[in-house]
């Protein structure tokens, strides 16, 4: 099977090259030519594709997913998503160019990341958190979708198994962050009173019970009684009563969600992989001791959503400057904080750290809020379009520049370059998002903007 596409500007992934006009050829799932020209009328035999008015890029590698495969959901194990739920994820990734996704749920089984591989067309790979104090986190935070399998399973077994990293290690859901505020405080607040709250609201309850570091010394009764107030609570419930619903909430799982940190940092420098870390205000003191223990040997340790919005700008721009300096890489979640705004509503912390040429290595989504984050495409063309890449650069974030640094996750793609896996997307140039092609290992696997029957299996 061949495929030309022509007439499009070709982003190489590798950083540096861009040729305007000009055409990739495809034979047998591999980039077997990339051209400068194809000069209109010259025959070809196959599928032609007109990439006039488009980019041309590598399908790209999210290496910052979740909600991607059947087993336990985050790193706090909660029930997985049914069939629909995962499949309709991976149409979503693939539907915006992504053709490879690292699942950083944790607990999923490679059995469970094999099948979501095998019955979709984008890519699948697994991360592993099988560590007891990870687990002991999970099932405090939630751990409803903890089977016998995901309890049993070690790191070492899941490695062994094709696993490509360890991670995400730590969560919003087991410290104490967003995933409290979205699902488990306003879960227990309605359980109790019967009064639903906004995650806004419930960030606030929060941060006046317990700061923005997870701390009970950070109580702030004051503050309390205002949140309280605000979010149609003060005749439900004492300041007391409030204080101890959120502790409840919160405070079971984060120690041993901090030394599953410890634990799984540890874990990578043994077994050589990537580690994976959630960065946030809660975390952000173990991760200064980690750099500090790893003193820049060893392990490659990622700091996953380096602009998480729990740190202040300035803790986060700090955060990833000492991270520069110890050789954590650091990644940046475009979570919905371009267009759709449900859970991080500011990009002070994407465009003061992404500003910095060197502090932010890779680009992901995270998951947003169930799943509606924004497209790893359009963090792509917002990078270039606010200069703080070349638009190879910026491709380049979320194509080889991950590959390179995830050896596993996308071995033998991430680059247009002859030879290499034919994982290509075409998207219109004015808007990323409008993504009119993808093809998958040569497969036509987007055509004019919808999924082909190839897309499942
Ligand atoms: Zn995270």
């Amino acid at each position: 099977m061949s495929t030309l596409i022509r007439g499009g500007t070709v982003v190489s992934g590798s950083g540096d090259t861009v040729i305007e006009a000009g055409a990739v050829v495809i034979r047998d799932g591999r980039i077997a030519d990339v051209l400068d020209r194809w000069d209109a009328g010259k025959e070809f035999d196959g599928e032609v594709i007109d990439g006039s008015g488009c980019v041309v890029m590598p399908g790209l590698i999210n290496v910052h997913s979740h909600g991607v495969t059947p087993g336990p959901l985050f790193p706090s194990a909660a029930p997985a998503l049914s069939t629909e739920g995962w499949m309709g994820n991976l149409d979503r990734h693939l539907l915006s160019g992504t053709t490879t996704v690292l699942s950083l749920c944790g607990f999923a089984s490679m059995d469970d990341v094999r099948e979501a591989d095998l019955r979709h067309a984008v890519h699948v790979r697994g991360a592993t958190t099988h560590l007891p104090q990870c687990l002991q986190a999970a099932a405090m935070a939630d751990g409803q979708g903890l089977t016998a399998t995901s309890r049993e399973l070690t790191v070492e077994q899941m490695l062994e198994d094709g696993a490509v990293a360890i991670g995400e290690l730590g969560g919003g859901q087991t410290l104490g962050g967003g995933g409290q505020d979205l699902v488990y405080i306003p879960a227990a607040i309605h359980h109790a009173a019967g009064i639903r709250i906004t995650i806004d609201q419930a960030r606030r309850i929060k941060e006046a019970v317990l700061g923005r570091f997870i701390d009970v010394s950070a109580f702030n009764l004051n503050a309390l009684a205002e949140a309280a107030k605000e979010a149609g609570l003060a005749e439900a419930f004492t300041a007391t009563q409030l204080a101890k619903l959120v502790t409840d909430s919160v405070m079971p799982s984060f120690a041993p969600a901090i030394e599953g940190l410890r634990e799984g940092v540890r874990a990578a420098l043994k077994f050589g992989v990537p580690a994976i870390v959630h960065s946030a205000s809660a975390t952000a003191s173990v991760l200064r001791e980690l750099m500090l223990e790893l003193d820049g040997g060893g392990a490659t340790v990622i700091a996953a959503h380096a602009n998480h919005p729990t740190h202040t700008p300035d803790e986060a721009h700090e955060l990833a400057v000492q991270g520069r300096k110890m050789g954590w890489p650091a990644e940046a979640s475009v979570f919905d904080l371009l267009h759709r705004r449900h859970t991080v509503k500011t990009r002070e912390h994407w465009d003061l750290l992404l500003r910095e040429p060197d502090l932010i290595s890779v680009i992901g989504t995270d998951y947003g809020h169930d799943g509606d984050h924004d497209e790893l495409i359009s963090a792509v063309q917002d990078v270039a379009a606010y200069g703080h890449r070349t638009l190879p650069g910026a491709v380049a974030m979320a194509t080889s520049a991950v590959a390179d640094l995830i050896p596993g996750i996308a071995p033998g793609s991430g680059r247009l370059t002859a030879g290499r896996v034919a994982d290509v997307v075409v998207a219109r140039a004015d808007d990323f998002r409008d993504v009119r092609f993808v093809l998958v290992d040569g497969v036509c696997v987007v055509r004019d903007g919808k999924l082909t029957p190839e897309a499942h299996r």
